[in-house]
């Protein structure tokens, strides 16, 4: 029971196969409360069917892109549980034409729109969850490797990932006078919602299936469990960290 007792806002759950279900998941047996945002009407239903497996759930809507959808869903989540302890932003979205052919070819549009639900997102959430958490917290977001690589068909959301880990750094440094600690989780390849959105998908599975050095693909429980890490006070010392996990993937020459 790592995170008896503590509170957490969860956003990025669309269906059983979400990264940010897989967190959920562990969150709840670890014994935390937690509030679940669906981004819109289309997702509620999968979203609250979900929610029914955890305890006293707070289910409520929440699109990234909306300041006013942002500064309800915190305020009502922050006056529900009295404090907010932990937040995790799954959250990101390009364009399916920016996901395949030359990232030389992103639009002005497919740019703003990537980065602004990808990555500005997570600050926008920051400066609004701050004043709830009265006694410290962990913020966690999920990025991916071609943040950092250059990898096939992630074009523009690779960018995206750098300026969201980027900014990992820089809200750690804002927020950590208050003990809020701010890290994220880099997951090797998992088949979502999102991830069908990139061209050659399978073939990433493969890649990192071959020469990993666990030699195997990562699920829900592997980011579940790291996250309930990041999430708890054993990881009360670490901040502004991208983690790996990834089967050691990005480590080996690719
Ligand atoms: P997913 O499709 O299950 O989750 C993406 C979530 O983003 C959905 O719940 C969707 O509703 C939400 N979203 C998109 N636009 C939104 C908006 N405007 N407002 C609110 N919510 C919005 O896919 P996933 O793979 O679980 O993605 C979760 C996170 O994990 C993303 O940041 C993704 O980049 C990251 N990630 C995924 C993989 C992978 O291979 N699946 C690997 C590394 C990192």
């Amino acid at each position: 029971m790592l995170l008896n007792g503590k509170k957490g806002l969860i956003l990025g759950v669309a269906n059983k196969r979400s990264l940010a279900w897989g967190i959920a998941r562990a969150a709840h047996r670890e014994g935390a409360r937690l509030a679940l945002t669906y981004q819109g009407e289309r997702l509620r239903g999968s979203v609250e069917d979900l929610a029914s497996q955890l305890t006293e759930p707070l289910v409520l809507p929440c699109d990234v892109t909306s300041d006013a959808d942002l500064d309800r869903c915190v305020a009502q989540v922050g006056e529900t549980f009295g404090q907010i302890d932990f937040v995790v932003h799954g959250v990101a979205f390009a364009k399916r034409e920016e996901l395949e052919g030359r990232y030389v070819d992103t639009s002005r549009e497919g740019f703003e729109v990537a980065l602004d639900i990808s990555a500005f997102s997570m600050t926008a959430l920051a400066r609004r969850v701050e004043p709830w958490m009265k006694n410290g917290g962990a913020l966690l977001t999920l990025t991916y490797l071609g943040g950092d690589r250059v990898i096939p068909h992630y074009n523009v959301m690779g960018v995206a990932k750098a300026a969201l880990e980027c900014s990992v750094r820089y809200l750690a440094v804002d927020l950590g006078p208050k003990n809020i600690r701010v890290n994220a989780l880099s997951a090797g390849p998992v088949r979502t919602l999102a991830a069908s959105g990139i061209s050659d998908f399978p073939k990433m599975l493969e890649v990192v299936k071959e020469r990993s050095p666990l030699q195997r693909n990562i699920d829900l429980d592997d980011v579940g469990d790291a996250a309930v890490f990041f999430l708890s006070d054993l990881s009360r010392a670490i901040t502004g960290e991208v983690i790996f996990v990834d089967a050691g993937f990005h480590n080996m020459g690719l």
